[in-house]
């Protein structure tokens, strides 16, 4: 297969960079470009990067000369954009490419709320990636733009996704997010040490809209995704750990439900990725865990299989009726800057490349 040519936008930054390791030696995607913003523009990436992996540049990328966004607009060999730009910058840029023909995967938060911009978790509404062919008509680009969710949303749609069949009517979130959920300089050491802060700007509201969206149902006539009709109320709070976002969920179902057919949807629960053993596919999006102590967040938030899918899976726990035998409660743990950005949106371009619509 031919590889399509890939850049990433805002490549210096904490998010940006997150797409490297999964895009080095990728079987479909061959990455070839690198922006920033002027300032890094012109120099070489490893002198501009503000590189905070475990693991070093992948090869061949440490000398390439960082371009402007406008560097790599300009450009007539680019299939595929995955964008890491600060939201008020990325609503500029976003449609310019699209205009032009590439498809950009993006990690900003701007046009998640718009109906004909998917926002994608892969397992959960691959049916909603559609809606790339259907921007063609309503927008007239010759690409596209698809969204990453809020890095909080995706432990709840995941864990929710497999029990949509049981008509979900109501759900509660508690969120306990990891500082790195707000970049590298988002919140103050002397703020969080020995704290939980109980308030993160505009991110319930993220949170309760995004998840309605993904397990909501695409209507191609109208072009746009039916909101799921479950009331959805969310608390988030940041807390003192690294990485992984673990919340708790209070779900209210139509129907009673036995506590093992839920846990028996959750481990066994398998979707297109995985069917087409996509490059970046966990094998088991979800792993389910039966001691009471587990998922933790320092222990489980790196769970999926292969190795290169390291943090791509959902960890659930602590499944069990919440009084009534409608109501269930559990735990659930996700890798938010590996499943909740960069890793979600390589193996949602994967995913559109293979249905034919990049
Ligand atoms: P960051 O570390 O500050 O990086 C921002 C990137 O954008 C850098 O590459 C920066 O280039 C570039 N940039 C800034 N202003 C620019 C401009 N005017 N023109 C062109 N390029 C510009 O921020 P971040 O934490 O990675 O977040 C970036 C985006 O990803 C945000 O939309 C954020 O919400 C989203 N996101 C972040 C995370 C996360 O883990 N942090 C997770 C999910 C989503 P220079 O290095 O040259 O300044």
């Amino acid at each position: 297969m031919e590889k399509l040519s890939a850049a990433i936008l805002g490549a210096t930054g904490m998010a940006g960079q997150q797409f490297m390791p999964f895009l080095a030696d990728h079987p479909y995607f061959d990455l070839k470009a690198l922006s920033a913003s002027e300032r890094s523009a012109g120099n070489p990436y490893k002198e501009v990067a503000k590189w905070y992996q475990e693991t070093p540049i992948p090869k061949g990328f440490e000398d390439i000369c960082v371009l402007t966004i406008e560097g790599v607009l300009e450009r007539d060999d680019i299939d595929v954009v995955f964008c890491a730009l600060p939201s008020g910058i990325a609503e500029g840029w976003e449609p310019k490419f699209a205009e032009k023909g590439m498809t950009v995967f993006s990690d900003a938060g701007c046009f998640r709320e718009e109906s004909d911009i998917p926002v994608i978790i892969p397992e959960i509404n691959h049916p909603h990636m559609k809606l790339l062919s259907i921007q063609t008509e309503s927008r007239g680009w010759k690409g596209g733009i698809v969204k990453n969710p809020n890095c909080t949303t995706v432990a709840a749609a995941m864990a929710l996704g497999p029990l949509r069949k049981y008509g979900i009517k109501r759900v509660n979130l508690s969120s306990m997010q990891a500082v790195s959920g707000a970049g590298y300089d988002g919140v103050p050491s002397m703020g969080i040490l020995d704290n939980i802060i109980p308030y993160i700007e505009g991110e319930e509201e993220k949170v309760e809209f995004e998840n309605l969206k993904i397990l909501g149902k695409l209507d191609e006539e109208k072009a746009e995704v039916k909101l799921h009709p479950a009331i959805f109320s969310a608390s988030c709070h940041r807390v003192a750990t690294l990485y992984g976002h673990i919340e708790a969920l209070f779900i209210e179902l139509e129907n009673d439900v036995e506590i093992e057919d839920v846990k028996r949807s959750l481990r066994e629960f398998s979707s297109k990725p995985q069917e087409l053993e996509l490059p970046t596919a966990p094998i088991n999006p979800i792993v389910l865990f039966e001691d009471p102590y587990r998922p933790q967040t320092r222990l489980d938030r790196n769970v999926g299989e292969p190795f290169r899918c390291r943090g791509m899976a959902t960890a659930v726990g602590r499944v069990r009726h919440d009084k009534d035998k409608n109501r269930i409660k559990m735990i659930a743990l996700s890798h938010n800057t590996v499943r909740g950005a960069a890793g979600n949106l390589v193996l949602a371009a994967e995913l559109a490349l293979k249905d034919g619509l990049i």
